[in-house]
């Protein structure tokens, strides 16, 4: 069974190490041009339906400030 994922980031929490921009095998993350309130680049998700929910980005955060939710294909 295929599974995509929704990935969600607290922008306002990331401290914009990089490390889940390093670590998505699909390439789906990168960190915005924009700064959050602390100053820092946050990581954002550059395309959803290209995350396999493989899950390394929650993984390898320090800060504990991404969410992986794993969905079936096909369903919403
Ligand atoms: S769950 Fe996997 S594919 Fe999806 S954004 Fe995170 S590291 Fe990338
Ligand atoms: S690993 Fe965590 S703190 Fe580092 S850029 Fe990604 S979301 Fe931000």
């Amino acid at each position: 069974m295929a599974f995509k994922g929704k990935v969600t980031i607290d922008r306002e929490k990331c401290k914009g190490c990089g490390l889940c921009v390093e670590f998505c095998p699909r390439g789906t993350l990168e960190l915005d041009k924009k700064i959050n309130t602390q100053g820092y680049n946050p990581a954002v998700v550059t395309d959803q339906d290209n995350c396999n929910a493989c899950g390394f980005c929650f993984l390898v955060c320090p800060d504990m400030v991404v969410e992986v939710e794993k969905i079936k294909e096909g369903s919403k």
